[in-house]
């Protein structure tokens, strides 16, 4: 849909999948996205972005209304089974290791001291969570070569399997799909405010909103001045992408060849 490929996974299956990148012996980066309205919207102009998804190793639905898109307009073997976001995969991946299977996991994103927050509740729920490293970087970072390498050597003598990067879209899918040749962790995971919400920084929606599909609502109300605008020129784009696949499908299901 919209020229985004999603991979059909329930949360259980992602999960199951990580873990066995994790434990493959390949030593490339894989990575993983999680599109909502906002990275549907920039996907059809951004072609950094664009070139990030496409070398995605999983591409999962974060946003309730591309997974209501997905019910209106692919056919019922098409259809994404359930919303896999990114501030649940991460808590769900955690649940999954324990001592026999340990996991060691780097926290890279928020803002100065929010890691190290995130850390301490993540040790002290997690056990078998070992993070062995953390690091929130200054504004601008990314076109900072000096800031860049820092970074990229933390990661690697602290030799993390999982990486979760909490930077914001589309800078997190920008930086990730840049350095993934360099980066050591076998698992990159592009998760947003994930680290925030370890973090107990921020909060997520009352699981009544996310069910029924509103945390976007959740959370412009809870950012106003952040998210507005941007929520606003989505409400009138998506809604038009959604008319435009409809039309796109149905010509291709009129001339099949
Ligand atoms: N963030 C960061 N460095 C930046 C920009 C953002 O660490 O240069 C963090 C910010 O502190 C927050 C997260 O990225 O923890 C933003 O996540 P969110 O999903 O709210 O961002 P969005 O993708 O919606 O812009």
């Amino acid at each position: 849909m919209f020229g985004v490929e999603i991979d059909p996974l329930r949360m259980d299956q992602a999960v199951a999948q990580i873990s066995a990148w994790v434990a493959d012996s390949d030593r490339r980066c894989r990575f993983v996205v999680t599109p909502n309205v906002d990275h549907v919207v920039m996907l059809q102009y951004h072609e950094g972005l664009q070139a990030a998804y496409r070398d995605a190793g999983m591409v999962l639905v974060d946003g309730a209304p591309v997974l209501w898109a997905s019910r209106l307009l692919c056919c019922a073997e098409e259809r994404l089974p359930e919303r896999v976001a990114g501030s649940d995969l991460v808590p769900m991946l955690f649940e999954a290791a324990d001592e026999q299977q340990p996991l060691a996991v780097f926290l890279l994103g928020a803002a100065l001291g929010v890691a190290e927050r995130a850390a301490l509740n993540v040790r002290r729920r997690w056990p078998a969570i070992h993070v062995v490293g953390t690091y929130s970087p200054p504004v601008g970072f990314e076109r900072d070569e000096r800031e860049n390498e820092k970074i990229l050597g933390l990661i690697e003598a602290a030799q993390p399997e999982v990486l979760v990067v909490g930077l914001g879209a589309p800078k997190q899918e920008l930086w990730v799909h840049r350095h993934r040749g360099r980066l050591t962790a076998k698992v990159a995971l592009c998760v947003g405010a994930t680290i925030d919400f370890l973090a107990g920084e921020r909060s997520r929606a009352p699981l009544w909103m996310q069910s029924a599909g509103l945390e976007w609502l959740y959370r412009v109300a809870s950012e106003p001045r952040r998210l507005a605008a941007r929520y606003a020129k989505d409400a009138v784009i998506f809604p038009r992408l959604i008319a435009q696949e409809w039309w796109r499908m149905r010509q291709a299901v009129r001339s099949p060849s």
